[in-house]
């Protein structure tokens, strides 16, 4: 195989700032609404939703990133709904498919499915009613598009015939090699627009990474096309990060019984041994609990999914294997029993909580060792995942992402949504997390502080290294690392080697990503070898820069001030949610009513 690197230039407006996208006035929008009441059964729209429906309708090729429950499939559904001809929907996994055809069906919409677990008479009786124009949706996992020649035959016929009406792409991130989820399949699926370039795409994904969109865009092939972002914080979900002891699994009973009794969550667990073991002891703890990984038989996975979503067991341990798709409106709670392989990951397993609106927690269990396992893992799911033995540039993207999630977790200081946001090139006032994180709960007030001079030293430090850098890199030689990896004397960033020991840990990487999200610094994303692998580069933009050099513009940043006598110090953080609602219900975020509330707690 050889693959030539080739970068496309990308031209997209990010949509959601566009009016004319809102407008009412599209042929279509009488029928639009009509459908979304008396089919769908929604009073009303969700953001961004008849933004996207009107793009894609406008025959645009769409970018959608929305979080997880925000709606996105409606927004294809209903396209599929008011166009003559077929919408093809590739979708990464049959539960997930089976679960939408389900709804579907309840709404009277026909829509069906090919995949490999189907006998060839199905198949064969599938297809004839596609060239029939019998279905309004068809969905396919992408092994079909990459290997099924009597689906491309009766897909080509159809387009032909000006019946092939629009093509989606849900869970777009799995394209990316740079995503917490890449199926090889999905790779394949640029043949799409080769084959039919005048169909509109819609591309669907709830990881937001500006190097994932950017890597997805340009598998598909999707020049010019809009852009829908909306934020990513998810207001009604509370982070919280406790340490992992011996004692971890006895701390999540309490923390259940406590705050979440007989109600429904999930916790993700790093091996199958992992989840068994969890799962076992919350039994004896008198937990209604089952447990859920990849090697386990089908029947079973599909039938403890089946107990689960009809609140028949309320806890699943499970790998990251169980998730994707799960549609349960009333998770409670998300607890990580082990470190998540990246931010994207984590956010995404947090995004299943809380899909109706109402609080849900979401809580990490951390400690170092995790690390070493963790990185033992990708080290080993590298090789097997790519086919390439030593792909030295994959193998790194995937330890990157990880130490970026150890980062996330040894800060103490930030808040947990400011930590997450930023990451997804998101600006977010972390006073508006209003102590729903565990690091916001210890903090009396916020202090905002100039860091401008610190701001041209990263800037500069990134110029004197030529531009070749990633983040991790420039963070390591301004923190004045002497690890092998920062080669000081190689260029001439001398001075300002260790220039940032000072710094508080995490400031400087907060600063750093913060330049990112106001692209003063602009993350590039390099393929670089003949697996198409990528690496992150930092690069200055200088059109932007040059302000911050003259001295024209400052930076400014919130940080947390920390009350040195905080009562909040040794305070059981399982209480934290209940607090919280008690809290949020006064409508106050008084530490000190909150220190008050916790003794009430106790004595109770
Ligand atoms: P996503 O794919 O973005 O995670 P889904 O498309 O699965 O989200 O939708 C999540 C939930 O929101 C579903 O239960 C869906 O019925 C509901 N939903 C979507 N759009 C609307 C709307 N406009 N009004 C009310 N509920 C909606
Ligand atoms: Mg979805
Ligand atoms: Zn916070």
């Amino acid at each position: 195989k050889s693959y030539t690197p080739k970068v496309i230039d990308i031209n997209y407006t990010e949509g959601s700032g566009d009016r004319k996208w809102s407008s009412t006035n599209f042929p279509w929008t009488k029928e639009l609404e009509a459908k979304n009441r008396n089919k769908f059964g929604n009073r009303s729209f969700r953001p961004n939703q008849r933004e996207i429906i009107n793009a894609t309708m406008s025959g645009y090729d769409v970018f959608v990133l929305m979080p997880t429950g925000g709606g996105k499939s409606l927004t294809y559904q209903l396209p599929a709904l008011i166009s003559a001809g077929l919408t093809l929907v590739v979708c990464p996994l049959v539960s997930l498919i089976q679960d939408q055809i389900m709804h579907l069906s309840q709404a009277n919409i026909p829509a069906t499915y090919l995949s490999g677990n189907l006998d060839w008479s199905e198949q064969q009786e599938i297809l004839r009613d596609l060239e029939l124009c019998r279905y309004k949706l068809l969905y396919v996992t992408p092994e079909k598009i990459a290997r099924s020649g009597a689906l491309s035959t009766v897909l080509g016929n159809l387009n032909k015939q000006g019946h092939l009406s629009r093509i989606v792409i849900d869970e777009a991130h799995c394209v990316s090699q740079w995503g917490h989820d890449f199926r090889p399949d999905y790779k394949s699926l640029g043949v799409l627009k080769q084959n039919f370039p005048k169909t509109p795409v819609l591309a669907l994904t709830a990881t937001a990474t500006a190097w994932v969109k950017e890597d997805v865009v340009q598998a598909l092939a999707l020049e010019n096309c809009i852009v829908f972002k909306q934020s990513f914080n998810r207001p009604n979900l509370r982070y919280y990060l406790r340490p992992k002891t011996k004692k971890c699994v006895e701390d999540i009973d309490l923390f259940i019984r406590t705050n979440h009794s007989k109600e429904c969550g999930i916790i993700y667990c790093l091996s199958r041994m992992d989840c068994e073991k969890v799962a076992e002891k919350l039994r004896e703890c008198g937990h209604k609990v089952s447990h859920y990984h990849g090697s386990m038989d089908p029947v079973d996975r599909t039938r403890i999914q089946e107990l689960w979503s009809k609140d028949k067991i309320n806890i699943i341990c499970a790998t990251v294997a169980f998730g994707m798709g799960i549609n349960k409106p009333d998770v409670r709670f998300v607890i990580h029993h082990s470190l998540p392989k990246s931010i994207e990951g984590y956010h995404q397993e947090c995004g299943r909580a809380g899909r109706d609106g109402q609080p849900s927690s979401c809580l990490l269990y951390y400690q170092y060792s995790d690390y070493i396992r963790v990185r033992h893992m990708i080290t080993q799911g590298v090789a097997e995942q790519t086919g390439a033995p030593r792909d030295e540039q994959a193998l790194k993207t995937h330890k990157d992402n990880l130490l970026r999630m150890v980062s996330y977790c040894e800060n103490d200081v930030d808040c947990r949504r400011l930590l997450q946001l930023i990451h997804f090139g998101e600006r977010f006032d972390p006073s508006l997390c209003a102590k729903t994180c565990d690091n916001c709960l210890k903090v009396s007030g916020w202090v905002e502080k100039d860091v401008t001079n610190i701001a041209r030293q990263l800037v500069e430090l990134v110029t004197r290294t030529g531009h070749s850098h990633s983040s991790t890199y420039i963070l390591e030689v301004y923190r004045g690392s002497v690890s092998q990896n920062v080669k000081k004397q190689r260029h001439d960033a001398l001075a300002l080697h260790g220039a940032g020991k000072h710094l508080a840990k995490g400031e400087a990487a907060r600063i750093m990503r913060h330049l990112v999200t106001e692209e003063i610094l602009i993350e590039d994303v390099k393929k670089s070898d003949m697996y198409g692998s990528m690496s992150s580069v930092l690069k200055v933009n200088h059109l932007k820069a040059s302000d911050l050099r003259s001295g024209k513009r400052n930076i400014v940043l919130k940080f947390p001030a920390h009350d040195k006598a905080s009562k909040m110090g040794n305070l059981d953080a399982s209480l934290f949610p209940q607090i919280n609602k008690i809290v949020q219900q006064q409508n106050e975020v008084d530490e000190n009513l909150a220190s008050m509330l916790y003794k009430a707690l106790l004595s109770l």
